[in-house]
């Protein structure tokens, strides 16, 4: 499964945000799939449909569709120098296939911030430094490795130009994420290079419970991350929100100004970053969401429910939610004669709710 590595400097509420991900592991026990190791938040993604669904196929249960987020510990300033980033900080993040750092902006006296001052440009470019750093040591050694591979033909010289042209955008200043397409890094080579900052970056800023209203605060944090996705929450009250009912937790964002829990956003924009989409399937026993990536073919997306589905796919029958809701059951939207059978070709679309035909 994809996974989010969380990091950010002591004392920004990693921890207080990290513990309500983790309460959030009591919804998660309906999934028998999911090993949840201590370190592992698994956050169900929001989605109103599978309620609806659930209602017109008088479904037992629902099954959301989750972004897993682990807890990597370890980053401070300094840590690139020396020993060198800690292994396992490594290995996690090398693991994750996004990395979230969380940045402090509330004040707050009693807790004490590692360089004295809340700055949230100055904690991102901490981390960022740290990153950026561990790259050029990881280039630094393979450069010369490549370069040996090349003449001896032993390597694609695209290689060897893919970490050239990273070791140029990293001693700039920039990750390559930032840096995009237009510097000539392509990322899946970046990303066999073991380099860290080709992954996606998302920022959740941790704010006070007055900064929730603050508009014009919360556009300034997202446009010094831009393009990176910017997610604002207060993680204590994320905390308090994981002990209410859905409607209380609701309630009391609303009163803070916000519309939905920072998890929510949260689980929603891992998503996005890391351009995965759901398909729907739905009966009595369950109305579910399935997790694939964007362009994903018909076959494919039948894969992930079953391996067998995808070898043995014959046609895949698909009906829009859109209709479904409308017309309020599966025969009236067959008589209307809005249900489709797709082929292998067929690639998914957000919405469609879907039986696979497979031998
Ligand atoms: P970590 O070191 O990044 O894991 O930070 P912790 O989660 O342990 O938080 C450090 C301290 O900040 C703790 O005393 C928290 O209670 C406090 N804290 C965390 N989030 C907030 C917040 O949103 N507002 C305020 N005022 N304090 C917070």
């Amino acid at each position: 499964a994809l996974t989010i590595g969380i990091v950010g400097l002591p004392n920004v509420g990693k921890s207080t945000l990290f513990n309500a991900l983790t309460k959030n592991n009591v919804l998660a026990a309906n999934y028998p799939f999911a090993t949840i190791e201590p370190n592992v938040g698994v956050v169900p993604l929001p989605d109103s449909r599978l309620t609806r669904l659930a209602e017109i196929f008088g479904s037992e249960r629902i099954l959301p569709a989750t972004v897993s987020f682990v807890d990597i510990a370890g980053i401070v300033k300094g840590a690139s120098e020396g020993e060198g980033l800690g292994n396992k900080f490594l290995a996690n993040i090398r693991e994750a296939d996004a990395i979230c750092q969380v940045v402090r902006a509330f004040a707050d006296d009693d807790v004490v911030h590692v360089d004295g001052k809340v700055s949230p440009k100055d904690d991102i470019e901490v981390i960022e430094t740290e990153l950026i750093l561990a790259d050029l040591q990881t280039l630094e050694k393979a450069v010369p490795r490549l370069d040996k591979e090349v003449k001896g033909k032993k390597a694609d010289k695209a290689v060897l130009d893919t970490a050239l042209a990273a070791q140029k955008v990293l001693e700039e200043g920039s990750t390559l994420y930032a840096a995009g397409a237009a510097a000539g890094v392509d990322p899946d080579l970046a990303r066999s290079l073991g380099l860290l900052t080709t992954k996606p970056f998302i920022y959740v800023f941790n704010l006070d419970e007055d900064q929730l209203a603050d508009a014009g605060l919360q556009a300034s944090l997202r446009e010094l991350v831009a393009p990176a996705d910017a997610v604002f929450l207060n993680a204590k009250l994320e905390m308090d929100l994981m002990e209410m009912s859905e409607d209380e937790a609701l309630e009391l964002l609303q009163s803070f100004g916000a519309e939905e829990s920072g998890l929510n956003q949260l689980a929603r924009t891992g998503f996005h970053t890391l351009g995965l989409q759901t398909y729907l399937t739905a009966g009595p026993k369950e109305s579910r969401a399935w997790t694939i990536r964007q362009g994903w073919t018909a076959p494919q997306a039948a894969g992930v429910i079953h391996t067998d589905f995808q070898k043995g796919f014959i046609k895949a029958e698909v009906v829009s939610f859109a209709d479904l809701d409308t017309l309020g059951s599966m025969a009236s939207v067959k008589s209307a004669g809005k249900a489709r059978l797709e082929g292998k070709d067929y690639v998914m679309q957000d919405g469609d709710v879907v039986e696979f035909r497979h031998s």
